[in-house]
């Protein structure tokens, strides 16, 4: 549109924005994309990227005494701290470089601003304090860890944020949540010495997984050593003379800790934004909402990612931006298609899970089949370490469609992501007896399971 700046601005850098600015442009549109804080987004800066990192560092632990078994003596091992954390910033910071590059060579352009809109074409680039317009609009401002303001003592705690770029490694930590972020900073945290607590208010860790994956790694981390508290909050928090925090949760149990750090969810990021001013809806929990096809009920603003509170995983957001660049700019509506995700958690040991689990299975289908093995795999043989693996198959009796797959041990997640392929394609408990095992490997359990454990009919387990 020639009376606009641009064809499109993107508010928010991160994975849903930048792939939206890069296609865009790709496609000959005029764009623009204001980053209040460092181009990457959550993902690449304090998510996905540094998480990973950081569960690498914290399994050597376990590598160099599993050694030992295949005839290795690895000599006393010790572990720096600040080498992790800056090595770790030098990577996201060649990330963070590449993706404000592939803005520009797709030929957008990128601000070092927040961003905030004025009227539904008119966005306000408050660090170049300058406005500019355009002709459709793309909110993807993500998300943030949510606050704990009614808990005494919240000053004192910090949140995945802080917990990447600590001066010190803690002797103790508390983690408070149960959720993949805070059982994920559990195994990370325990896995590099740090005595380590986590708190959940529930009755099991990981909710909405398969009860099976929750309970067998619940058992697993407090064998390494973690301590799991669930049913239980934190209820207030001091600081100490001697500068550590006393953490009083239900019962009236005082943790000593030198961090708490709380992992109970994630707001949007939509304060501040001019977003009322225009009249764009949102959800009580401030998520915009939006149709099918990332649209707001303003016609040329639309949202994906985070932001929408649909489903917060960087594929997500990065499929969202796409379909939306189909939509808006290619005359092809395409919505994004939402249904049976596969994921991983990346906890020690890792789950790695797709479809429906086998509680959500029996809401919806009358005759399920279950197929479980639970085993040592070969590499903890020689090693001695006595964690198990876990593998299931939730299938519908009555068309022998897989309809979950879910793995505990290691390797999940790259098993979930070819396991993403099968389930997607809606194929059957025959198509993969079908196939012919790789052996020796943990994985061909999933195509060896050929009777069912047990069944579930009408709710009953025969
Ligand atoms: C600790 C942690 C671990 C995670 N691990 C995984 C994982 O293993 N796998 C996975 O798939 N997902 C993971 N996620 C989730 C993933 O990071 C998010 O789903 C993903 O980043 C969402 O992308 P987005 O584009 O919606 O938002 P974001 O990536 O959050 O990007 C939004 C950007 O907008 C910017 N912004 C906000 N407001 C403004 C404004 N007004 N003006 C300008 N800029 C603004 C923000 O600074 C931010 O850079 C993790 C998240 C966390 C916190």
């Amino acid at each position: 549109m020639a009376g606009y700046d641009y064809d499109l601005f993107v508010i928010g850098g991160g994975s849903g924005g930048v792939r939206a600015a890069r296609m865009a442009a790709a496609l000959g549109k005029r764009v623009g994309i204001a980053e209040e804080y460092r181009f990457g987004g959550t993902c690449v800066i304090r998510g996905c990227v540094p998480k990973k990192l950081y569960v690498y560092a914290s399994q050597f632990p376990e590598h160099f005494a599993d050694a030992a078994g295949y005839g290795w003596t690895v000599p006393q091992a010790s572990f720096d701290w600040q080498t992790l954390v800056a090595n770790k910033d030098r990577e996201i910071s060649r990330l963070e470089a590449i993706y404000r590059k592939n803005v520009q060579g797709a030929g957008g352009e990128t601000f070092q601003s927040r961003a905030m809109l004025v009227d539904p074409h008119v966005v306000h680039l408050l660090g170049d304090d300058r406005t500019v317009t355009a002709d459709q609009i793309l909110i993807a401002t993500g998300g943030r860890p949510a606050p704990h303001p009614a808990l005494p003592g919240h000053e004192h705690c910090i949140f995945s944020n802080e917990a990447f770029d600590l001066k010190e490694l803690p002797n103790a930590i508390m983690i408070e949540g149960g959720g993949y972020i805070a059982v994920e900073f559990a195994n990370i945290f325990h896995g590099l010495g740090v005595d380590t607590t986590l708190v959940y208010r529930g009755k099991e860790i990981l909710s909405r997984f398969d009860m099976d994956l929750r309970r067998m790694l619940h058992e697993t981390m407090e064998k390494k050593g973690i301590k799991i508290l669930c049913h239980a909050v934190s209820e207030w928090i001091r600081k100490r003379p001697d500068g550590r925090l006393d953490a009083v949760v239900t019962g009236g149990k005082i943790l000593t800790v030198d961090q708490v750090m709380l992992a109970i969810g994630r707001l949007p990021n939509t304060e501040n934004m001019g977003l009322e001013g225009v009249g764009i809806e949102m959800t009580k929990t401030g998520a915009i909402n939006v149709d099918q096809y990332s649209r707001t009920n303003i016609d040329n603003i639309w949202a994906i990612g985070d932001v929408t509170n649909r489903v917060q995983l960087t594929p997500v957001a990065i499929h969202e931006a796409m379909c939306f660049v189909e939509t808006a700019f290619k005359g092809n509506p395409t919505a994004p298609d939402h249904d049976t995700i596969a994921t991983a958690v990346f906890s020690q040991p890792e789950i790695g899970t797709v479809g429906l689990s086998e509680d959500e299975a029996i809401k919806r289908f009358s005759d399920i089949e279950i197929y479980r093995a639970t085993f040592r795999p070969m590499r903890h043989t020689l090693s001695g370490r006595d964690e198990k693996m876990l593998m299931k198959l939730v299938v519908d009796g009555a068309s022998k469609k897989v309809l979950g797959a879910h793995i505990l041990g290691p390797d999940a997640g790259e098993m979930a992501q070819l396991l993403g392929i099968p389930l997607k394609a809606g194929l059957t408990k025959d198509d993969f007896d079908r196939t012919m095992a790789v052996h020796p490997t943990a994985a061909e359990e999933l195509v060896t399971m050929y009777k069912p454990t047990y069944r579930v009919k009408d709710g009953e387990r025969v």
